[in-house]
Formats: structure tokens, sequence, C-alpha cells
């Protein structure tokens, strides 16, 4: 595996895949590798003939300098990680290769990212991803990337870019990988005292309990919201929402796809997951 700095070089090791007629796939993270980001790099590995991941910690989709700050890193552990996985490219540039001085275009994509995260991150936070991801796809040109259903907000908001832009990459979305006590992994896991990882299964009780209610016949969301919240115990949820998976508008009465969405701060570490409910009528 060789690890790659300057978008010179990366786009050098593209045009030479292309002229051999190799597809591309593109995994973007931001390091500190776990299962989640493994399964991704696998899926790229069977469907692509080039595997390129990104590792590149944004400033700015970071609202809080102390959760940058905090965001763990490293790359020596991840490079090996990568390279065992059979990853062709680690591409991880410096902030100035990324952001060099007067950078100062920004991509952001109407509606979709002012509601849950972007309301409780901020719209900053959906513009720092689409902007970063932008010049990620301009700079390696994948024909495929790899993206976590962990994220749907994050995937719902990609989409919509990449539809209303015209960027020639398609997506591919993962299922959620999960500790067996349901907690989706995260990097900022890692972060939890012994007692705080106990209390972060929250987030995924909350999402069974919905599931629960769902498969027993109720179709209101106020309800199943209600059963949802009951199960957190005494984690506060920032947010605890079912909406149209696509428009991340809420829905009344369940009728079709939705997706039951929370976020919670467990300590200082704020945490999301999702599941979407497809049997809803
Ligand atoms: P991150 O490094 O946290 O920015 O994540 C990089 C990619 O991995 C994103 O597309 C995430 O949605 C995805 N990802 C993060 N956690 C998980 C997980 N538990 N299961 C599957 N994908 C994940």
């Amino acid at each position: 595996m060789r690890t790659i700095r300057t978008v010179a070089e990366m786009r050098a090791y593209v045009a030479a895949a292309r002229r051999d007629s190799r597809s591309v796939g593109l995994v973007p993270t931001m390091g500190a590798f776990h299962a989640g980001h493994h399964s991704l790099m696998r899926a790229a590995r069977e469907r692509c003939d080039e595997v390129v991941v990104w590792l590149f910690v944004n400033p700015r989709q970071f609202e809080e300098a102390n959760d940058l700050a905090a965001y763990p890193r490293d790359e020596v552990r991840d490079a090996a990680e990568a390279a065992e996985l059979g990853v062709d490219v680690l591409f991880a540039p410096a902030v100035d290769e990324v952001y060099p001085p007067g950078f100062g275009t920004s991509v952001h994509v109407d509606g979709l990212s002012d509601v849950l995260e972007g309301a409780e991150r901020g719209v900053s936070h959906f513009t720092g991803v689409c902007t970063v991801v932008t010049k990620m796809l301009n700079m390696v040109t994948p024909d495929l990337a790899f993206f976590g259903q962990k994220d749907a907000q994050q995937v719902a908001v990609l989409r919509r870019m990449v539809r209303d832009l015209n960027v020639p990459v398609e997506l591919a979305v993962l299922p959620t990988v999960r500790e067996p006590d349901g907690l989706a992994l995260s990097s900022r896991n890692v972060r939890l005292s012994p007692d705080e990882r106990r209390r972060a299964t929250a987030l995924s009780r909350a999402l069974h309990a919905a599931e629960a209610a769902v498969g027993a016949g109720e179709r209101d969301a106020g309800a199943i919201g209600a059963a949802a919240r009951a199960a957190m115990g005494d984690v506060e949820p920032e947010y605890l929402a079912l909406v149209d998976p696509d428009s991340f508008q809420p829905v009344q009465n369940l009728n079709g796809r939705v997706l039951v969405a929370v976020a919670a701060r467990i300590g200082e570490v704020r945490l999301i997951d999702n599941t979407l409910i497809h049997k809803a009528s």
C-alpha cells in the first residue's frame, strides 16, 4: 500500500489506472479505523480494481474546537489496517494541501443541511462536509464512493449534492456495524468511560423500541417516538425524530419508509445512530 500526500501525486496515480481501464473506488474517512470503516474498505475491495482510502480530519466540519482537538488520530495503526485489507492507496493530505491559503469556496445543500444534525451542530457542519467531499471527488475522480448508513443524513445530503451538481460518481451505502450490545461503532467510542460506555446503549435501545412498536402495529409517529424515548431511561436525547429518509421532513403516520434518528451526549461525547424501517405499512 502506498501513502500519498499531494493532489498532484494522487491525480497521476488515477490517470495511470484509467489508462489501464481500471475502476477506482474511494472510501472517505477521518481515520481512527474500526470495523465500520473496515466494512467499507472490504466492499470497495470487492467492487473496484483500485481502492483509495481518504484519511483527513476535516477541520471545517467541526464546530467545537475541543471536539476537533480530542478527535482520535493514529495514522500508523490506520495504515497497517488498510494495508491488511488490501487497500492500494492511503490518501492522507495535510490541511494546507486541502485548504491552501486564500481558499474561499464552499458547497452548501439547502434545506436538508439545516435540520437534525445541521440544527444541532450548525449549518456549517454539512457545508464543511459537502465542500471537502466535492474536493475529494474532484481530486480522486472515483467511479464509486463508499459511505456508511450510520451517518444517514450525511448520505442524504451527499446524494442530493451529487445529483444537483451532476458529479459523475456512484454512491454505495453500507449498513451500520455494531458492538454485540447494539452500540454503533464510532471513532468517538474510545472516549467513553466504562460507565458512559454502558449508558451509550441508550441510543440503540431507542431504535429497537421504535422497531418493536412498529412491529406490534403502531403507526403513529408520536407514539413510536414516545416508546423509543422511554427506552433511553435517564439519557436525554438531543433529538429523537421520525423522518422521511430522503427529505428528512418529519412524518406523522407511518406509511412507507421511515428513518428513526437519534443523537445524545454521553458525558463529553456526542453520539448519533439511526434505523431505517422499511415495512411500515
Ligand atoms: P468517519 O471516519 O467517522 O468520518 O466515517 C467514515 C465513514 O465510515 C462514513 O461514511 C461513516 O458513515 C462510516 N461509518 C462510521 N461508523 C460506521 C459504522 N458503525 N458502520 C458502518 N459505517 C460506519
